[in-house]
């Protein structure tokens, strides 16, 4: 795996949480996605080489509505860069992690993306990121 591409932060009210993040990172949130599979809408900002992605839910039975239910707002998931998303996963999977989907699918900011069960890896939801051009 190579660096942290993105920290994901549930959050209940995508704009206010924009700009707070804004303030806080003296940057502008340069995309504004909607993700369909994933029930959310996105933020970005960068940070230096990482990424803060903001999630909202926009479904009652989105992830991050569930999340958000039990555990309240706050850090959802890490998510590191990878070359090759499906040898990962195969490697992964080997080493006895629990892959959240069989296959990498579409995420958000132009990214192919898969997620580790948070119950192998002490509790963190960890996403894998491969960006689409680099196929
Ligand atoms: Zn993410």
């Amino acid at each position: 795996m190579k660096k942290i591409e993105h920290i994901g932060i549930a959050v209940n009210d995508l704009k206010t949480a924009s700009n707070t993040y804004e303030k806080l990172l003296n940057s502008l949130v340069y995309k504004v996605e909607e993700v369909l599979t994933e029930g959310v809408t996105t933020a970005f900002l960068q940070n230096g080489p990482n990424k803060i992605e903001l999630l909202e839910a926009t479904s009652a039975d989105s992830p991050i509505a569930k999340f958000i239910a039990k555990r309240g707002e706050g850090i959802h998931h890490i998510a590191f860069e990878v070359d090759d998303i499906k040898a990962e996963m195969e490697r992964l999977k080997k080493e006895g992690f629990i892959m959240l989907n069989d296959e990498p699918k579409l995420g958000a900011d132009n990214k192919l993306v898969c997620f580790v069960h948070p119950k192998g890896v002490n509790g963190v939801l960890i996403e894998l990121c491969q960006e689409i051009g680099s196929l």
